[in-house]
C-alpha cells in the first residue's frame, strides 16, 4: 500500500478529521451571534495564508489542513446563517438538513442514475411528488435538481425552445438553431440577469427578445403584453430581487395558454409564496404555466446549493436534457440526469427531502410568513427613524434609501462595515437604494431591532463622513 493509503485509511478508522472537523463546526455555531456579518478587513487579510502558499509537494496532516480553514478560513466567511445578514436573496439552513447533508457527504453517493445512487433516485421522487403538491402544480409535473435557479432556468427554457421548434417541426437536438423557424422570446422590463445569460446560453439571444414593460414595483403590464402565438416563450418572474414584487401570473399565463405559447416562471425565492396561505394570492395562476425555476437554498433554507426545475411536460424536459451511451444502461426507474444538464451530481434530493420532512407544510407556511413578517417589521422600524421605503413590502424584500442619494451611500458603506448587520445595495428608479432581504428563519424580531439600530447608527457615521452632500 502507498503512504497515502495508509494514512487515509488510518483516518477512516480513527475518525480523526471527522471528529476535529464536527469540534471546528461547533465552535462556529456556538459563535456565530458574536462574528462579524461580513469579515473584518483584518480577518481577510488573513486569507494570505492560502494565497501564498505554493502546492505542497508532500501530504499534508489532516489536523493542519483543517486547522487552517479554521483559523484563517472560518474568520473569512460571510456570518449568513446567523440571523443579521440580509444581503442578495441567501436564506439560511435548517440545521437537520445540514445535518443530513453531512451524512450524505460521508456517504458520497453520484445522483446522476437510480444505478449510481438508489436512495438519491427515490428521495428525488419523493421531493417530485410533494414539491408539486406544496406548489399546487398538475400530476406528472417533473423535477430535476441542479445547483441554482440560474440553471433551472437554463433547463426549463431549454424545454420550451425544443418543445416549441418540435411542434413547428424542427428537431433542435438533432438540428441545431441554424436554420430553425424563430422563437419569439418575451420577458418582463425588470426580468432577472440569469434569464439573459440562459437565453445566451441556449442560442436564444439576449439581445433579440421583447421586453414588456414594468410599473413601478417591477411587475409586467399586462396592457402592454405584444401579441402571442405559438411561436413564443413568455418568461415571467414570481419575486422580483429589488422590490418583491410578482407579475400578474394568472391574466398573463391565461393569455399565454389560450396562444399556445410556453410560460416560464423565474421563482427563485417567490415561488414558495404558494406554500403561505397568506401570500398564496401573490402567484395565483402559477399553476398554468409550463415550467417554473425555484431555489430550495433561497426561501425554504434548505443548505446551498439546491436549485429545482420543475416542468409539466415531462418528456419535454427530458428530451431536452437527453443523454445516451453505451454505458448507460436504459432504466425503469427515476434516473435525475434525466432532467438537469448534469450527469454526476452530489445527492442533492437528502438535504431537500429532510429540509421539507423538517418543516412539514405548516412550517413552510410558517417560515415563509415569518419572513414577510420581519420585512415588515423592518420597514416600519426604518420609516420610523426617517429612512424612506421605495417599495410596497409585499413579501421578503426591503428597498431603503435616505433623504439624499450620496447619504444612502454612505449609509450603505458604514452599515456593511459595522460587522452587526449586512444588506446589499442597488439602484431602483434611478435612485441608489439599500436592499434587505429577510430570508432566514434565524432571523428574530430582536435580530431586526437590532439591525434598524444598526442603520440609525450607519446613517449617524455617514453624517460625520460629510454624507449630506
Ligand atoms: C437568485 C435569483 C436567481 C438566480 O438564482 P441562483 O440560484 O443564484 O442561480 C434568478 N432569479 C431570481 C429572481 C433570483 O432571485
Amino acid at each position: 500500500m502507498r503512504e497515502f493509503q495508509k494514512q487515509f485509511k488510518s483516518q477512516i478508522e480513527t475518525k480523526g478529521p471527522f471528529e476535529l472537523a464536527r469540534r471546528y463546526a461547533y465552535a462556529y455555531m456556538d459563535t456565530i451571534g458574536e462574528r462579524n456579518v461580513f469579515p473584518a478587513e483584518q480577518a481577510i487579510e488573513g486569507l494570505r495564508l492560502f494565497r501564498e502558499e505554493a502546492f505542497p509537494d508532500k501530504p499534508a496532516d489532516p489536523a493542519a489542513i483543517l486547522n487552517m480553514l479554521h483559523t484563517a478560513g472560518s474568520p473569512a466567511t460571510v456570518a449568513q446563517t446567523g440571523g443579521r445578514y440580509f444581503g442578495f436573496v441567501n436564506g439560511g439552513a435548517v440545521p437537520v438538513a445540514v445535518a443530513a447533508k453531512w451524512l450524505a457527504d460521508v456517504w458520497d453517493q453520484n445522483g446522476a442514475t437510480y444505478m449510481t445512487s438508489p436512495i438519491a433516485s427515490e428521495l428525488e421522487s419523493v421531493c417530485e411528488g410533494w414539491l408539486s403538491g406544496l406548489f399546487g402544480l398538475p400530476q406528472g409535473t417533473a423535477l430535476g435538481l441542479v445547483g441554482g435557479t440560474s440553471t433551472a432556468t437554463l433547463c426549463g427554457l431549454a424545454a420550451a425552445r425544443n418543445d416549441l421548434l418540435l411542434r413547428m417541426g424542427w428537431d433542435a437536438n438533432g438540428k441545431g438553431l441554424f436554420g430553425a423557424p424563430e422563437i419569439r422570446v418575451i420577458v418582463g422590463g425588470q426580468a432577472h440577469a440569469s434569464v439573459f445569460k440562459a437565453l445566451a446560453l441556449i442560442g436564444l439571444g439576449k439581445d433579440r427578445v421583447c421586453v414588456v414593460p414594468a410599473d413601478s414595483q417591477g411587475r409586467m403590464i399586462p396592457e402592454r403584453l405584444p401579441r402571442l402565438d405559438h411561436s413564443t416563450v413568455l418568461i415571467l418572474q414570481a419575486g422580483n430581487v429589488n422590490t418583491g414584487a410578482f407579475d400578474p401570473l394568472e391574466e398573463l399565463c391565461s393569455a399565454a395558454t389560450q396562444a399556445g405559447a410556453w410560460v416560464h416562471v423565474d421563482g427563485a425565492f417567490g415561488l414558495w409564496a404558494a406554500a403561505s396561505r397568506t401570500r398564496a394570492h401573490l402567484v395565483r395562476g402559477l399553476e398554468k404555466a409550463d415550467s417554473w425555476s425555484a431555489d430550495a437554498h433561497k426561501t425554504l433554507n434548505a443548505p446551498y446549493d439546491c436549485g429545482i426545475v420543475l416542468c409539466r411536460h415531462r418528456n419535454a424536459l427530458a428530451a431536452a436534457m437527453q443523454a445516451t451511451g453505451a454505458y448507460i444502461p436504459p432504466s425503469s426507474h427515476r434516473d435525475g440526469m434525466q432532467f438537469t444538464p448534469e450527469m454526476s451530481r452530489r445527492a442533492r434530493s437528502v438535504e431537500l427531502w429532510a429540509t421539507l420532512k423538517a418543516l412539514g407544510r405548516t412550517g413552510v407556511d410558517a417560515l415563509v410568513e415569518g419572513l414577510c413578517q420581519r420585512a415588515q417589521q423592518f420597514a416600519r422600524g426604518l420609516q420610523d427613524h426617517g429612512f424612506r421605503i421605495l417599495n410596497e413590502v409585499v413579501f421578503n424584500q426591503v428597498l431603503v434609501a435616505c433623504e439624499t442619494p450620496a447619504r444612502t451611500r454612505w449609509t450603505l458603506q458604514a452599515l456593511q462595515a459595522s460587522g452587526t448587520c449586512w444588506c446589499g445595495g442597488t439602484v431602483w428608479n434611478d435612485e441608489p437604494a439599500m436592499r434587505v432581504s429577510v430570508c432566514s428563519w434565524a432571523t428574530s424580531t430582536t435580530d431586526v431591532d437590532c439591525c434598524v439600530q444598526a442603520f440609525v447608527e450607519a446613517r449617524a457615521v455617514a453624517s460625520g463622513k460629510g454624507g449630506t452632500a
